[in-house]
């Protein structure tokens, strides 16, 4: 474990660190474009120079490794000078048209051209002009004017997602990031990442193009449902001071973009694509109004004649959803544990054409907290999916499942939060909130806990699930 100096401060670096990476450990602050910690060296951008006391010289911190009583100053004049020359260079052909620029708010060069150079061009010539919207997948796009050639992203690709796709052509101020002719990286399941590490907005998501300002969205920190990895994330949305009241009033109550929220443990910094189009789940028609046998009733009659079938029924038997948190599968069991045969079901099933695992991060069971549901009942699907007979009720809740599989001489009662013409053939059907309007917990299948976070509220028709089972229960004990 060397211990370096960084301007005079020791810090204590691990084996084989960079002084770069070590000395932001340490909090200290050093610009970096080309650097990324999951990737490999590329040296590339030369703006984290620093100067070793005693040489007339910079050199980048990046590719230094921290070796016991090294002593480094990050900003003598030496290298503020550096520093200050490498954003000039950086600049010399960027458009800078940081107004129309999705990643403006959250541009490294931005950044630090403020906060180390703040000149404009001292160039006399025209820029460099090239493609400004260069479709580099069905799901990317680049503007060439704005990359800075860090290769970030084409670094991604060979070691991360291990696809290859993407690559640079030409020579000099006319060097091109390109993907490969093959198609792979419309194929590449991760592909979206090289958005978040572009440091740049040369790198832009379609779906988010000119979507929002990211000053005017808030993260909220989430669960991918996407799959039994569990990938800890930052849903999106807009924040409440920035309601829109004409333009169209649906996206203030709609995910704008999903991110990465880094997590050593179960993603590291990054999530598939699926993970990404999370919107295409939660933003989904939603189930709103509560029904007895298709006719639509107060939240209120729905949940007083399902605490009449459950008193009256013999065996009932209950569907577990595997989208249900660890407080509501807790809530569940202490509600209806010693009384229902209980089993989980696979809420959602691979889709056509989505990955179904692989050796990273996506896993084949596509539901978030099965490891915790499998923990307390056994699987739908390995009982052979049939129940008992004589089963008189059955409570269904959550999707991925038709109630035309129960007995007809069985009673139902439903719980769900998307809208779906089944809903009608339940003799109690209650709406209930989704994982975007509570607060719960998700065990992936590693064990390991993650917690999301509410972004909107529910509506006043739509019943928590936790709270909705303890109301049933305390009637059915009550009654019986
Ligand atoms: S597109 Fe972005 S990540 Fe890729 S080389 Fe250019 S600046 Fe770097
Ligand atoms: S790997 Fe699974 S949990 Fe992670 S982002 Fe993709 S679908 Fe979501």
């Amino acid at each position: 474990m060397p211990q370096i100096f960084v301007d005079g401060r020791a810090i204590q670096a691990e084996s084989g660190q960079s002084v770069l990476a070590a000395a932001l450990a340490g909090g200290c602050d050093l610009p970096y474009f080309c650097y990324h910690p999951a990737l490999s060296v590329a040296g590339s951008c030369r703006v984290c120079v620093v100067q070793v006391e005693g040489r007339s010289w910079v050199e980048i911190a990046c590719n230094m490794p921290a070796t016991e009583g090294l002593r480094v100053l990050t900003d003598s004049e030496l290298v503020r000078e550096h520093r200050k020359s490498m954003l000039e260079l950086t600049l010399l052909n960027h458009p800078v048209d940081c107004g129309i620029c999705d990643k403006a708010g959250e541009c490294s060069l931005q950044d630090y051209h403020y906060k180390y150079n703040g000149q404009p061009s001292v160039s006399l010539d025209a820029k460099v002009r090239l493609t400004k919207y260069h479709p580099l997948s069905e799901r990317i796009v680049l503007d060439n004017e704005r990359c800075i050639l860090c290769s970030r992203c084409v670094r991604f690709t060979r070691e991360i997602s291990k696809t290859n796709a993407l690559g640079i052509q030409e020579r000099g101020d006319h060097s091109l990031v390109r993907a490969a002719e093959d198609g792979s990286f419309d194929k590449d399941a991760y592909s979206d990442n090289v958005v978040d590490i572009c440091p740049v907005g040369a790198l832009l998501s379609r779906s988010f193009l000119h979507r929002a300002r990211v000053w005017y969205l808030e993260p909220t920190p989430s669960v991918c449902p996407g799959c039994s990895r569990g990938c800890t994330v930052n849903l999106w949305h807009r924040k409440r001071e920035w309601k829109l009241h004409a333009l169209d009033p649906a996206r203030n109550t709609s995910i704008e973009r999903v991110t990465p929220l880094e997590n050593p443990q179960v993603n590291g910094p990054w999530i598939c694509n699926k993970g990404r189009d999370l919107a295409k789940v939660f933003d989904r028609p939603r189930a709103t109004q509560a029904m007895i046998k298709g006719t639509p009733v107060e939240l209120a009659a729905a949940v007083e004649a399902a605490r009449e079938l459950i008193g009256a029924a013999r065996r009932p038997a209950a569907l577990v959803s595997s989208w249900g948190s660890n407080e509501e599968l807790a809530a569940f069991h202490a509600a209806f544990g010693a009384r229902f045969a209980s089993y989980v079901k696979d809420d959602w099933l691979p889709q056509p054409g989505e990955v179904v695992e692989d050796g990273f991060l996506i896993r084949a069971d596509k539901n978030p907290n099965n490891a915790a549901a499998r923990a307390r009942l056994p699987s739908w699907r390995e009982r052979g999916e049939h129940f008992a007979a004589g089963t008189d009720l059955v409570l269904v809740w959550g999707e991925g499942f038709d109630l035309a599989q129960v007995p007809t001489t069985a009673k139902t009662i439903r719980l769900d939060g998307y809208a779906s013409a089944d809903h009608a053939r339940a003799d109690v059907f209650m709406p209930i909130s989704i994982q975007t309007e509570r607060r719960g917990h998700y065990t992936n299948f590693q064990g390991v806990v993650s917690a999301f976070s509410p972004c909107f509220a529910a509506a006043p028709s739509v019943a928590d699930a936790e709270a909705l089972f303890a109301a049933l229960v305390a009637v059915t004990e009550s009654a019986a």
